[in-house]
């Protein structure tokens, strides 16, 4: 069973008019990102995969029309967790929606409510850089006994990105660390291997039964996936990745092949190899279990 753990909103819930069309450029280093798309969008892209998490960013509660990845081809008063579980209802069976909340919001505890309840969402992600709020900061720390107690699981942005007013100590997995040992039974998933800090993020993930680091947006950038996959090999952590694309950065199957491409790209390049075996493990690695969405 191949689960994608990282997947963004589509932007529009039908058709993209051509008016809308946004590409950016900076999230992958010079490359074109097609930022706007439809569910049918979405959906082809997910034929690859048997499972995905998909969710959007919560804004910080003083810009609440600044976002990353906003949805802003959907119908006014729909937020980001409306959407997300309207995409997840096209495809119940694969698709399952993770809310997002801002822990400096004061109707954080009502929209928690609201989406675990009527929205059915299984998972969360938080972006403390996006969001930029401190998660070593007591009510982020109130929001994490909330969601260790019930069980429910964070995927972490980690790593630097290229939006100026985002904070990077807030999504370095050194911080990560402090929120694990102060919550042991929370299961966290580190983004993106915390690119370009990939040596951090096994440093972290090796020492937390349950914290994860997740494969997204790695591949094009084929120096430093070959560097992070290798380091996590040498240190016996590969066990310790779960598959994700990152859509609509990049689309799940585009991740498998180059994953599989990575033996080749180090024979190439004279490199020492990472086992296929291994890579084989974390395209197959059976995420829904480990996060314990179901
Ligand atoms: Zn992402």
């Amino acid at each position: 069973m191949i689960v994608d753990v990282h997947t963004h909103l589509p932007s529009h819930q039908d058709t993209v008019p051509p008016e809308d069309m946004v590409t950016e450029t900076a999230m992958r280093s010079g490359e074109t990102v097609q930022l706007t798309n439809s569910i049918a969008d979405y959906l082809r892209d997910m034929e690859a995969v048997d499972k995905a998490f998909i969710f959007g960013i919560a804004p910080r509660p003083w810009l609440p029309e600044k976002s990353v990845l906003l949805a802003g081809g959907w119908p006014e008063g729909k937020n980001h967790n409306d959407v997300a579980s309207e995409t997840a209802k096209h495809a119940p069976d694969k698709i399952t929606p993770f809310m997002s909340l801002h822990p400096l919001d004061p109707n954080v505890n009502d929209e928690y409510d609201r989406c675990v309840g009527d929205l059915g969402c299984k998972g969360i992600k938080l972006g403390p850089n996006y969001q930029d709020f401190d998660p070593t900061g007591p009510e982020a720390f109130a929001l994490f006994a909330r969601l260790e107690a019930d069980q429910i699981p964070i995927v972490f942005h980690q790593g630097t990105s290229p939006m100026t007013e985002a904070p990077l100590t807030y999504a370095h997995p050194l911080t990560s660390d402090k929120i694990a040992m102060a919550f042991p039974n929370l299961t966290m998933v580190l983004a993106h291997l915390a690119h370009p800090w990939q040596a951090d993020c096994l440093s972290v993930v090796r020492k937390h039964p349950n914290v994860w680091a997740d494969v997204s947006a790695q591949f094009y950038r084929p120096y430093s996936f070959w560097q992070g996959m290798r380091l996590f090999h040498e240190w016996g952590a590969t066990e310790k990745i779960l598959f994700a694309s990152d859509w609509p950065v990049t689309r799940p199957q585009d991740n498998i092949d180059h994953l599989r491409a990575l033996p080749k790209f180090a024979k190439d390049h004279h490199l020492p190899t990472i086992p296929e075996e291994e890579i084989e493990g974390i395209i197959n690695r059976d995420a829904v279990a480990i996060m314990g969405v179901d």
